[in-house]
């Protein structure tokens, strides 16, 4: 057969050659040692927790390297396309500050090795299918699918292995002849490899996840182009992945099954193989077992869900990396306040068998992210939330910046910050009786005669002074205490309850209830602070009168 006239006419306007694409993209000027790795996602409109991992892995790989990290869109299966996906994608990827040094963006593509959209790098994959027909290491397969299926249920009824392979690759070696009567036919045909690997052979294989396996050869004719010339992803993998000069593939460990075919193309194509670091799947438990996360079982595998709940980045970074690397907790503890790129990530420290996800986890971690913020920080980012998620709050917020801010403000800094919110939802509960349109009617318990919390009230209103310190406030508060025969002294109170009526805890109470509405706030002096004497007075005196 002659493999250079089978190239011409099945590429008859395949005209650049190999050597024009090594030229069009050179290899890049990094320095040693420096990763090159992408992300290269199937725009389906379902943006998630994986694709999240997958590209904090590969943008810490890159860049703690000195190295590159670009973005590039699988869409070459139409068929699983959906409108607008692509942005949704890029956005998404924004959101969450997976910075990419080039590849697809809104406004198309930036950098020198694109296209960086599939569905549009089609002439580059044909100088490649006809170079591998050209060499004898590709041929067109005109079988229908009936036919496939019919040499499926065939194997199936022998207990063979399903596929194109050996004697069932029937178009492996047909004549010139055959090829072009198809073809003037106008019969649709796919490109075919054509194995020479043999599952009598292995070899070894390291992955940087995984680390050795034991890989058995490829026997299987896999298609290369489909009928419509698109490329199968494995082609698209070798070419894209040699001639963007990716040195890391980072991806999920479905793909291993194709790995021993993806070695075998790279050598067909004379490419340089990149390192692989498969990663293994994200796991729930569900009872006492580990399972995958789930599409359609598990709303939390989506990003949107962390955005509607108000997660912020920082927190889902954070706790991604807590996943990833089991020695980030006890780093972040030696180093609060560093960022969080100062640390240092090795894909060697990934589990090979997947990621635990564990939600209370998440919302410990984000619970701590937050505390650390900034009163600044948190109020940008609590109103971005809100101007999607609440915007009645929102305006709320920004119509008083500087007293969201003097709220947001309490409990921050030092060694042992407050921990109210762990998501940007938990806000309005925490704050909201600081605004007096969310403000709840105190509910008062009936075990306290309210007779004796009207005169609590009354007794504060009598002596409050709002330019106390917050020792004058609290002795005042144990004044009252004891002139309503409540008692001060919490041991002796613990020791035998009976013999006290009340405490100045219950005194607290009272005068939080009336002033916050509920039972539980913020340090209560410095939330009349905030709030002002006019309306702290205002908020008391309405309480009284609900007292009767
Ligand atoms: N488009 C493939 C996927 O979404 C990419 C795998 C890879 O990163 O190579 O699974």
């Amino acid at each position: 057969m002659d493999y250079q006239a089978l190239a011409e006419l099945l590429f008859p306007d395949v005209t650049e050659t190999p050597e024009d694409m090594e030229a069009r993209f050179p290899q890049r000027n990094l320095p040693e040692g420096a990763v090159v790795s992408r992300m290269a996602p199937s725009p389906t409109g379902f943006v998630h927790l994986g694709h999240l991992v997958q590209g904090t892995i590969s943008e810490r790989m890159s860049h703690q390297s000195g190295g590159v990290l670009f973005l590039r869109v699988e869409d070459t299966d139409a068929k699983r396309e959906v409108p607008g996906a692509v942005e949704v994608l890029i956005n998404t990827m924004k959101f969450y500050d997976i910075s990419f040094d080039e590849g697809a963006t809104l406004d198309g593509d930036a950098g020198s090795y694109g296209p960086y959209r599939q569905s549009q790098r089609a002439a580059i994959y044909h100088v490649y299918a006809k170079k591998l027909v050209a060499e004898g290491k590709a041929y067109p397969c005109f079988c229908t699918e009936e036919e496939l299926s019919a040499l499926r249920e065939q194997q199936d009824a022998n207990k063979e292995t399903t596929g194109y392979y050996g004697k069932y690759a029937v178009w492996r070696d047909r004549s010139m002849e055959d090829i072009r009567s198809q073809l003037d036919a106008g019969n649709p045909w796919v490109l075919r490899f054509r194995s020479t690997g043999s599952i009598e052979n292995q070899f070894k294989f390291d992955d940087l996840v995984k680390g050795k396996l034991t890989i058995t050869e490829n026997n299987v004719d896999h298609v290369l182009l489909k009928s419509d010339g698109i490329p199968t992803y494995h082609f698209a993998h070798a070419v894209d992945d040699h001639l963007m000069h990716t040195t890391h593939v980072v991806r999920g460990d479905e793909w291993l099954p194709s790995l021993p075919f993806h070695i075998q193309l790279f050598q067909a194509l004379g490419f340089k193989l990149p390192k692989y670091v498969h990663i293994g799947p994200l796991m729930k438990m569900d009872g006492n077992s580990k399972r995958k996360l789930s599409k359609r079982k598990d709303p939390e595998l989506a990003l949107t869900y962390y955005n509607a709940d108000g997660f912020p980045v920082a927190s889902v970074q954070e706790y991604i990396m807590t996943v990833l690397n089991s020695n980030f907790e006890d780093w972040r503890r030696t180093n609060p306040d560093a960022p969080l790129d100062a640390f240092k990530f090795s894909p060697k420290k990934l589990n090979p068998a997947g990621s635990l996800f564990d939600y209370a986890k998440l919302v410990d971690v984000s619970k701590n992210v937050i505390s650390r913020m900034r009163a600044e920080e948190v109020y940008s980012l609590l109103v971005e939330w809100a101007k999607e998620f609440d915007p009645g709050f929102a305006a709320k917020l920004e119509a008083g910046p500087d007293y969201a801010k003097r709220i947001l403000a309490i409990g921050r800094g030092g060694k042992k910050p407050r921990k109210d919110l762990a998501v940007w939802k938990d806000a309005k509960p925490y704050m909201g009786f600081f605004y007096d349109e969310y403000l709840e009617k105190p509910v008062f318990e009936e075990a306290f005669d309210h007779a004796v919390i009207a005169d609590v009230l009354n007794r504060f209103l009598e002596q409050f002074d709002p330019s106390d310190d917050a020792n004058t406030w609290f002795d005042k508060v144990k004044q009252i205490t004891a002139a309503i025969g409540f008692t001060t002294d919490m041991k002796a109170y613990k020791a035998d309850p009976s013999a006290f009526p009340g405490t100045v805890a219950d005194v607290s109470t009272f005068l939080r209830l009336a002033v916050t509405g509920k039972t539980n706030s913020p340090d209560l002096y410095t939330v009349m602070q905030i709030l002002g004497p006019q309306r702290t007075v205002e908020r008391i005196r309405a309480a009284i009168a609900q007292l009767g």
